[in-house]
């Protein structure tokens, strides 16, 4: 998955006050776009993804205008990423502003990794610049990675928002015939099949959100819920917690139409192989194991 790099890549987000070397990452966002130079390399290259392309990011050494406000984000491994605080810089030679989520279909995933989680950050500063309780100008503090008001004194956190990955099983007599609930937007034609997903609500623990969503999205009940893994998502603010979990009762689906979405169950030599080269998210993850390992993916 996206988060987990190899050891020569590892996050160190220890928030440590300092200035960017020439060699250092430094990342500037634009509607949420990210500056970033992608090489169409063919898809037969080892270092391209499936669609053969590769992307950089910035560094510091190639802004010709050094950026006024500028902070420290996280390192990984010997790898510094910084932020640009400045609404505008003068985009450097060759980059231009990619979504970040377009970029899931490029390699580096170290990069992709850094470029969603600094996203995170971004949107996380330019959403605090005034405070919410009282209206004066924030200040960054100096030692740690917070948001401070200097009038009332709140202090600000990055925001990260629980969500829940769902894979309903339905435990057949032959484990061959065991099911899977996918799901997808109806109408798009580009919408991959997943599981189903959502936003943890106020006051709620993690296993009802996964009871509450599998009954609004696919009206299901469920039973035997089993914690899988979880999974830092940049791309959505989250942090995804990724559940097995066993249809109770009536199999039966019943679509959650005002989300325009379709559901059916796949038994595992039906799954689609569209997430096979999926190795970014923990719904991807999920569905191959099911179709790969069958009853050995929960059990
Ligand atoms: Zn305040």
């Amino acid at each position: 998955m996206i988060h987990e790099l190899d050891a020569a890549h590892a996050l160190d987000n220890h928030f440590e006050p300092c200035a960017p070397r020439p060699e250092d990452y430094l990342l500037h966002f634009s509607d949420g776009a990210c500056l970033a130079r992608v090489t169409h390399v063919g898809g037969s290259d080892a270092d391209a993804g499936d669609s053969g392309e590769v992307f950089e990011l910035p560094r510091a050494a190639d802004y010709r205008r050094r950026p006024a406000r500028v902070t420290y984000l996280f390192s990984l491994g010997e790898l510094r990423f910084f932020l640009v605080l400045d609404e505008r810089v003068g985009a450097p030679e060759g980059f231009s502003y990619e979504s970040v989520s377009w970029l899931r279909r490029a390699e580096p995933q170290h990069l992709l990794f850094a470029a969603a989680t600094a996203a995170q950050l971004d949107r996380w500063y330019r959403a605090n610049r005034f405070c919410g309780r009282c209206g004066h100008r924030t200040q960054l503090a100096p030692k740690s990675r917070e948001i401070v008001c200097p009038s009332c004194a709140q202090i600000v956190y990055p925001k990260i928002c629980p969500g829940v990955i769902c894979a309903v099983i339905d435990r057949t007599d032959d484990p061959a015939d065991d099911r899977i609930v996918l799901t997808r937007y109806a109408g798009r034609t580009t919408a991959l099949w997943a599981l189903v997903a959502g936003f943890t609500e106020i006051g709620e623990p993690l296993e009802d959100t996964v009871r509450r969503e599998v009954m609004e999205e696919v009206g299901l009940r469920v039973r035997n819920l089993r914690f899988y893994k979880s999974q830092p998502w940049g791309f959505t603010d989250t942090l995804l917690a990724g559940f097995w979990c066993e249809v109770d009762g009536d199999p039966a689906i019943r679509v959650d139409r005002s989300e325009l979405k379709e559901a059916r169950w796949f038994r595992r030599d039906e799954v689609p192989l569209e997430r096979t080269g999926d190795r970014t998210s923990l719904t991807g993850e999920m569905i191959e194991r099911f179709r790969t390992m069958g009853r050995a993916a929960w059990e």
